[in-house]
């Protein structure tokens, strides 16, 4: 006969602990399936120079706050892990580590859910699917034209320079991993070309706070998914970077610095890059994103009466110098790209009539039509906030399935 369980939560990072401390909370019974270890994406998914985006004030779980010495400091990755693993052990979470979850679907009566794993069969009242929102990495199709002399690989796999063979780097993507990975290769003495596309530009410190204070104040990580148009629930990627101590990702002094700042990719022709015609297009809405935000901090300051440090006067802002509108790849010595070209969903493996024809979830706030079968972690699950780790984001989300389980006796 297959083990009985009566909640099976899948995925064993930040979401799914959550998700355990509250079931915990409640006496009911569950356990955690982690195909790899706890926080196996900060583990295995970022790079050696990665840092926390948000300050270490900012890293906090239900009941647990991250201890260290300097709460604006920006915690490396290996912080991060250690922080989700305390938090399991703190939480006594009952995770199962090494086991895969290949399929879900209704057993064969309907009367629960049948979990096949590498590790024997699991039947189950109830499920929650916490597999993360950045899952599958996606690559362009036009990396199958890039020549065969090239190295690739995506961000999620990119380690450090030494990681490619010698020569100059293209990295395609100009969000928070794009950028930072170009910082990265060119801090390590790479020449580096970066593809940019739409992205806002955001301050790490504003009239003496830092970014993740103000998107608190401002209450812009609390608004709910159906208040924000998809077009801008999708939006443009925000800039932000926690390495060397945090810093605003600014990318024309990038371009001071020598990084090659080309327009978005189009496609590539043997060695040559199609390029669109639409960096300075793309800069100045980055520009025009980071004083939209400063606007919104000081009509707030000024609506509330508060005193803050009054910020200096902005720079004048450095044109880019001799904007390239073509590359081939030979020519410039590019032995490399790294595809910072984001990520998707796949719940191919979850046979369960929960999908729209997208394959995208049916839910609200997490709940799908299916009783007893819930998802969290995902992007804007429930809030703009749901899928951070950040100021234990994902607290309220679980709080309110732990209730929808245990209202289901
Ligand atoms: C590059 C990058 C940087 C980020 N930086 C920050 C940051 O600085 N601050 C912040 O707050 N957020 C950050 N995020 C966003 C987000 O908080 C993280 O992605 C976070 O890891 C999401 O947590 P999660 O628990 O929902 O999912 P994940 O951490 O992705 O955990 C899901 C787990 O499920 C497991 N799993 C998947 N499928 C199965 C299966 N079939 N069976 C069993 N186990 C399975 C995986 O191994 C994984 O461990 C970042 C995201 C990315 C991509």
């Amino acid at each position: 006969m297959n083990e009985r369980i009566d909640t099976v939560i899948i995925g064993g990072g930040h979401a799914g602990l959550t998700m355990s401390y509250f079931l915990s909370q409640r006496g009911r019974e569950h356990v955690i399936l982690e195909r790899g270890r706890v926080g196996e994406r900060w583990r295995s998914e970022r790079w050696d120079s990665f840092c926390f985006q948000f300050p270490n004030w900012t890293i906090e779980l239900p009941g647990y706050k991250y201890q260290c010495d300097d709460p604006e400091a920006f915690a490396p990755g290996r912080e991060v892990v250690r922080f989700i693993e305390d938090y399991a052990a703190f939480i006594k979470a009952p995770t199962r580590c090494g086991v895969e979850v290949a399929s879900l679907e209704r057993t064969v009566d309907s009367r629960r859910y049948l979990l096949a794993t590498n590790n024997g069969a699991i039947e189950a009242s109830n499920v929650v699917i916490a597999t993360g929102p950045y899952q599958v990495p996606v690559t362009p199709a036009m990396s199958a034209y890039v020549p065969n002399n090239i190295f690739q690989v995506h961000s999620n796999a990119y380690r450090n320079a030494n990681q490619l063979p010698p020569g100059s780097v293209l990295v395609v993507g100009a969000g928070a991993s794009g950028c930072q990975i170009a910082d990265d290769l060119n801090q390590s003495g790479r020449q580096v070309y970066l593809s940019v596309g739409r992205h806002s530009r955001r301050p790490r410190k504003y009239r003496g706070k830092d970014y993740a204070y103000w998107v608190s104040a401002l209450g812009t990580t609390e608004q709910i998914v159906d208040t924000v148009p998809e077009q801008l629930r999708k939006g443009s990627e925000i800039l932000l970077t926690g390495a060397n101590g945090g810093y605003d990702v600014d990318l024309r002094a990038m371009a001071a610095g020598g990084v090659v700042l080309l327009g978005h990719l189009q496609g590539i022709n043997g060695s040559k890059l199609i390029l669109a015609d639409d960096l300075t297009q793309n800069l100045a809405r980055g520009d025009e994103a980071l004083e939209n935000f400063k606007r919104a901090v000081d009509d707030y300051i000024t609506k509330n009466g508060l005193e803050f440090l009054a910020e200096r006067e902005p720079a004048v802002k450095s044109e880019v110098p001799s904007p390239v509108s073509r590359l081939n790849l030979k020519d410039a010595g590019v032995s490399a790209i790294i595809w910072a070209t984001g990520f998707r969903c796949n719940f191919d493996w979850v046979k369960l009539p929960i999908f729209d024809d997208g394959r995208q979830p049916l839910h609200r706030r997490g709940v799908t039509r299916l009783p007893g079968i819930y998802f969290l972690g995902l992007r804007w699950l429930y809030k703009r906030k749901s899928a951070f780790l950040r100021c234990a984001s994902g607290a309220e989300d679980a709080a309110y399935l732990a209730e929808q389980i245990m209202a289901r006796q």
